[in-house]
C-alpha cells in the first residue's frame, strides 16, 4: 500500500526558473533532459550546478585533471544551448571521493537562496539499490534544502547570500532516476533534442558505451510510456517541499 501525500503535485510546467543539481556533468540531461527542453521552450530559465569534478568516469587515461576538466567543460558547453540552459555553476567535490555532506548542503542552500528557483531537480536519493554515493549525497542535500531554505537561521555556504536573501518560495521539487514516479513527462517531441545533448559528453563515453546508453535510453522512455498516448516518457517524482517531512 502507497499512502501519497495530501499536498498537490506541483505542476512541473508551471516552472520559470529551475535549479537542476547533479552529481556529474551529464545526470540533468540524462535523466530529465526531455523535461528540461520542454521547460526551456516553455520560457523557463535553467541553471545547471553540478556537485562533483567527474574525474574518475574520464575515459582517456592520458588526459591530465586539468586536460579532462577541459573535455567535461566543453562537453558542456555543447549540450548546454541544445537544451536550452541558461548557466552553469560548478561546485568541485571530488568526483566517488570524500567530502563532507553537510558542506555540499550549505553549497545548495546558497544557489538556492542566491537564485531563487521555482522548482529544483535533482536525483531521487531513496533509488532502491542506487550504490553511487555522489547520487545519494546530491539528492539528499537538495532534499533538505528544499526544506530548509527559508529557515535563514541555517547558514549557508556564503554569509552574503543569507544576508541579502529576500526570501521566496519553492513550489516543487523534481526527482530524476526515480523508481517512484507520480508524473510520467511526455517527450516525444524534444527526444530527438535530449539525444543529441547527451551525445555531447564524449569524454565520459566511449563511442561503444554512448551506444548502449543511447538504446538504454531508448528502451526505457518506452517502457515508462506504456499505455500512455505518448512514445517516450521521462518519470519523475514530483513533490511539494513540505512533502519532504514527516510524509505529510
Ligand atoms: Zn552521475
Amino acid at each position: 500500500m502507497t499512502i501519497e501525500t495530501i499536498l498537490p503535485t506541483p505542476d512541473v510546467f508551471s516552472a520559470r526558473r529551475v535549479l537542476c543539481v547533479q552529481p556529474h556533468y551529464d545526470d540533468n540531461d540524462i535523466g530529465a533532459g526531455g523535461t528540461l527542453a520542454r521547460l526551456a521552450r516553455n520560457g523557463a530559465e535553467l541553471f545547471y550546478l553540478t556537485v562533483t569534478d567527474d574525474l574518475m568516469g574520464i575515459v582517456d587515461p592520458s588526459l591530465s585533471p586539468e586536460a579532462a576538466t577541459e573535455a567535461l567543460r566543453r562537453d558542456q558547453a555543447e549540450a548546454g544551448p541544445i537544451i536550452g540552459v541558461r548557466e552553469h555553476h560548478w561546485l568541485g567535490y571530488p568526483d566517488a571521493g570524500e567530502y563532507n555532506y553537510y558542506a555540499l548542503r550549505r553549497d545548495v542552500l546558497k544557489y538556492i537562496r542566491l537564485l531563487r528557483p521555482d522548482f529544483v531537480f535533482a536525483p531521487d536519493p531513496w533509488l532502491t539499490y542506487e550504490a553511487h554515493r555522489d547520487h545519494i549525497q546530491t539528492g539528499l542535500a537538495v532534499a533538505e534544502a528544499a526544506l530548509f531554505y527559508g529557515l535563514t537561521r541555517i547558514p549557508s555556504s556564503d554569509p552574503a547570500v543569507d544576508a541579502a536573501y529576500p526570501g521566496h518560495s519553492l513550489v516543487g521539487v523534481a526527482f530524476y532516476y526515480t523508481r517512484e514516479p507520480n508524473v510520467i513527462v511526455d517527450v516525444s517531441d524534444v527526444w530527438e533534442t535530449k539525444l543529441a545533448a547527451v551525445r555531447c559528453y564524449r569524454a565520459q563515453f566511449t563511442p561503444a558505451g554512448m551506444e548502449e546508453l543511447l538504446l538504454a535510453l531508448e528502451f526505457k522512455s518506452r517502457q515508462v510510456a506504456a499505455g500512455m498516448n505518448f512514445e517516450h516518457g521521462e518519470p519523475l517524482k514530483v513533490l511539494h517541499p513540505s512533502a519532504l517531512h514527516c510524509g505529510i
